[in-house]
């Protein structure tokens, strides 16, 4: 990396909150009426400065997706089905995402891989369904506690990113968001402290780079666990810390708001 400056200027930072299975659709509407009276004032800078995603449960996209139009806050889905479609009982295509507008679509949340049995090979499958489409991945990365103490936190992660990598081309690398969520962190209350996280951050970012050459500067890496307002701005003025994925802190719209806020003062 030769100018820190200019990546991280071509990196705008991306606050996207993931809903789990929390807010109906009704709920939605009224989050975004606050949360949109709440970013007003900051609007010029949305899409510029930084850039906002949120992922409901899927009954609630197309609700969320009519009370956010015009404001320029952006649509995600919180996970897709890798076939294009047919007798899936209870899953979601691409295309039904596309129709909605979604521009983003997390795979391989940890809740994914760990309590439904996602499996590295299905989330690459999920990556190519999704390649030079419409919706670009946010793609979930992290170690369990036990595989940090066991000092496996980079190698689980490399392989999470080569598994995708691998089946993938150029198509996904210029759409790729990666979210750095160590699973420990998640829902705990427990934060990676900007330096543990900064430091894997950069250990993707250096595998990006040598996978996939310049674009990998300019692939945006979020941080997930247990981010809040009191520390996002320590997280976020980290080198390789391009964003964040929020659970908790992303389902109250002025926390949420405050959240994303701070993310312009480190742009
Ligand atoms: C998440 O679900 O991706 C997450 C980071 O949750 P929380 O912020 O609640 O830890």
């Amino acid at each position: 990396m030769t100018s820190k400056k200019n990546d991280r200027t071509s990196r705008i930072p991306l606050i996207v909150a993931n809903w789990k299975m929390n807010l109906t659709a009704s709920e939605s509407a009224a989050f975004a009426a606050r949360f949109i009276s709440q970013i007003q004032p900051h609007a010029e800078a949305l899409g510029t400065r930084f850039e906002v995603a949120i992922a409901p449960a899927h009954p609630a996209l197309d609700r969320l997706g009519r009370a956010l139009e015009g404001s320029k806050i952006q649509l995600a889905a919180q996970n897709l089905h890798n076939e294009e479609s047919g007798a899936f009982t209870g899953e979601v295509s691409l295309a039904m995402l596309e129709d909605l507008g979604c521009t983003f679509a997390l795979i391989g949340h940890s809740e994914r891989r760990h309590l439904f049995g996602e499996s590295n090979d299905l989330v690459a499958a999920k990556a190519q369904r999704l390649e030079g489409s419409s919706v670009c991945p946010i793609l979930c990365v992290g170690e369990t506690l036990d595989q940090r103490e066991q000092d496996a936190t980079l190698a689980v992660v490399d392989a999470q990113l080569a598994a995708v990598l691998d089946a993938t081309g150029d198509g996904l690398a210029s759409q790729l968001v990666v979210a750095y969520e160590p699973v420990w962190a998640i829902g705990t209350g427990r934060t990676a402290t900007p330096e543990i996280a900064q430091t894997v951050h950069a250990a993707i970012r250096k595998t990006l780079v040598s996978r996939l050459g310049e674009v990998g500067h300019g692939t945006r890496i979020l941080y997930g666990g247990s981010v809040k307002p009191s520390n996002a701005r320590a997280l976020l003025s980290q080198p390789d810390i391009d964003g964040a994925l929020v659970g908790g802190a992303g389902l109250d719209p002025d926390s949420f708001a405050e959240l994303a806020l701070a993310s312009l003062e480190t742009s």
